[in-house]
């Protein structure tokens, strides 16, 4: 089977990207599989909630975009779950929006550098899966996620502005696409900070449901503490807390995403 790649995008800010991105990408690799996160926000929350070191002059994906260098020398273990590594962010990656404006082939940058390192992989140790975290805007970070990926993640917070600015970001999938890379679907919504106990909860989820159909997984992730509490232990909710009700929702959105039917 081939790798799967998915970025991680929702224009808005705080919806759960990087939750998602980084407990999606930790219960897949306790299921087994081996799988990559790339951090691609100059935040560099991915990079934090994975234990991997991101002060500015750390080579990641920085290095990788605008001076060329191989994903291979910037990738590093996460030292809490085996078969789960990253390429981290820095904040020098703020800079990169501007800087690659004049670059040839500017939004095919992260997806060269992919290929080649998923191509460089000795046999049997092939990357199953890999994650792109993105930042909250549209810019050029923005569409290398999009140019580099197949498939299109995007965690919806259950809220009443959820559906607000999505119909703009279904645009820029399609714009992509027409114009960069016609593999790109959106195959997968993930309602996030969910809180059954509430009618707006409910409501927001209901009409996500029925406008998405099948692509919505199951799983719902709950409103948790434990999940927001695991980043500042530099950890994922997956080992921080196993048995919360956080860590058991990405674990079973994991598996729906596992029985995904891919496309060819
Ligand atoms: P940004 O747009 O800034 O990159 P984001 O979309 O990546 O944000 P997160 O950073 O994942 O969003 O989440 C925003 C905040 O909400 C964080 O403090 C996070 O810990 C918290 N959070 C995310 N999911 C949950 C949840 N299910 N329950 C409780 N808190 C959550
Ligand atoms: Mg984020």
């Amino acid at each position: 089977m081939g790798t799967r790649i998915f970025t991680v995008a929702n224009q808005k800010g705080g919806v759960g990207k990087t939750t998602t991105a980084v407990n999606i990408a930790a219960a897949m690799a306790t299921a087994g599989l081996r799988v990559l996160v790339i951090d691609m926000d100059p935040q560099g929350n991915a990079s934090t909630a994975l234990s991997i070191p991101h002060t500015s002059g750390t080579a990641g994906v920085y290095d990788v975009l605008i001076d060329g260098v191989p994903m291979a020398e910037v990738v590093q273990d996460c030292p809490q779950i085996s078969n789960l590594s990253c390429v981290p962010a820095t904040i020098d990656l703020a800079g990169a929006e501007i800087e690659l404006v004049p670059l040839v082939a500017r939004e095919n940058r992260l997806r060269r550098a992919l290929t080649t390192y998923l191509e460089s992989r000795p046999p049997n140790q092939e990357v199953d899966l890999v994650i792109i975290d993105c930042p909250p805007s549209l810019g050029l970070l923005t569409v290398n996620s999009f140019v580099a990926a197949r498939e299109v993640l995007i965690p919806i917070q259950c809220e009443y502005y959820a559906l607000e600015g999505l119909s703009q970001l279904l645009k820029n999938v399609e714009l992509i696409q027409q114009h960069l890379n016609a593999d790109l679907r959106v195959s997968t919504i993930l309602l996030t900070m969910h809180d059954a106990r509430t009618r707006l909860s409910s409501d927001v989820a209901a009409q996500v449901r029925e406008y998405f159909g099948d692509k919505v997984l199951r799983a719902a992730i709950p409103r948790s503490v434990r999940i927001s509490e695991a980043p500042s232990h530099g950890e994922t909710v997956i080992t921080y807390d196993p048995s919360s009700s956080g860590a058991l929702s990405y674990t079973e959105a994991a598996a729906q995403m596992r029985q995904q039917e891919v496309a060819p």
